[in-house]
């Protein structure tokens, strides 16, 4: 698997790459625009050139793009909803002038409601938003860690609304400190052998587009999503060496979302120790 990092676009996004390869990320995820806002610029035709270049230059694995954090299909409230809606279209349709394999979301809080009171509503949302950006660029719905009502904590959740949706586009982003949160065992070998076996059965393993390689700050099952560097937290360095040699993540690209040791977001020193324990584990890129 690539082992790459969420690297940030700040001067332009063709600036991510310089930024990736500086820290030894074999892949990169961005955002496009600032994540606790809607506003939305698309980048010029001459910063997506720049990009696919650098990316093909630097020999980068696929990109993806996270979207914003103000995203909520499932608001009760109509406005944001179909803010939620364009700001995924702007991301998607970008992706693909950028060459991007797709854009992960957080499926977000049913606000109280219930999650089968919001499903009809996401599923049509979801629709909406393939259909106004037509081409290869995939929609992944990321497991969350079940913090304030948030949806698809529970991989049965996440699998009936990936069935809901229906669609040969949708795909799902596991993240491991989200899991971890949410109780499933991610970091014993037999644990993460059950926890891949519920993923499959309830979602299937062929929709798993991309891991969010994420130690936690907090205890298995807290319910609380707080990342932490590779090692440093309870998932632990023995923890990524499991996840790193399971055979069915093998092709799945990793991306590490993690606070860095100088708290910069990912590092060199976070890609270097899972590059190490992929080695160890006699996995290949
Ligand atoms: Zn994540
Ligand atoms: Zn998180």
């Amino acid at each position: 698997m690539d082992i790459g990092a969420h690297v940030s676009t700040a001067g332009g996004i063709d600036k991510a790459i310089g930024r990736a390869v500086e820290i030894g990320a074999e892949a990169v995820q961005v955002f496009a625009s600032s994540p606790r806002a809607w506003a939305f610029k698309p980048p010029t035709d001459q910063a997506v050139g720049a990009f696919k270049q650098g990316a093909s230059k630097a020999k980068l694995g696929p990109t993806v793009f996270h979207a914003v954090y103000l995203v909520a299909l499932g608001a009760p409230d109509e406005a944001l909803l179909l803010k939620s809606m364009e700001s995924l279209i702007n991301y998607m349709q970008t992706a693909e002038r950028l060459g991007a394999s797709g854009v992960i979301f957080h499926p977000a809080s049913h606000r109280g409601a219930g999650y089968e009171a919001v499903e009809a509503q996401m599923v049509g949302a979801v629709h909406q938003v393939l259909k106004s950006a037509p081409g290869k660029v995939w929609l992944a719905l990321e497991n969350s860690a079940g913090m304030g009502d948030h949806i698809g904590s529970r991989f049965e959740e996440l699998g009936r609304l990936v069935k809901a949706i229906n669609h040969p586009r949708i795909r799902v982003c596991l993240d491991t400190q989200h899991a971890w949160a949410a109780n499933y065992d991610v970091a014993s070998p037999r644990g993460l052998d059950e926890t891949l076996k519920q993923f499959d059965k309830a979602i299937g393993l062929k929709l798993l587009a991309a891991v969010h390689a994420n130690d936690s700050k907090t205890e298995r099952g807290s319910g609380v999503d707080r990342h932490e560097n590779i090692g440093e937290g309870t998932i632990g360095a023995d923890g990524f060496s499991t996840i790193l040699a399971h055979p069915a993540l093998g092709k799945v690209p990793f991306y590490l979302e993690v606070p860095g040791f100088d708290n910069s977001g990912p590092d060199k020193k976070n890609i270097d120790i899972l590059t190490r324990l992929r080695k160890e584990a006699g996995a290949a890129r």
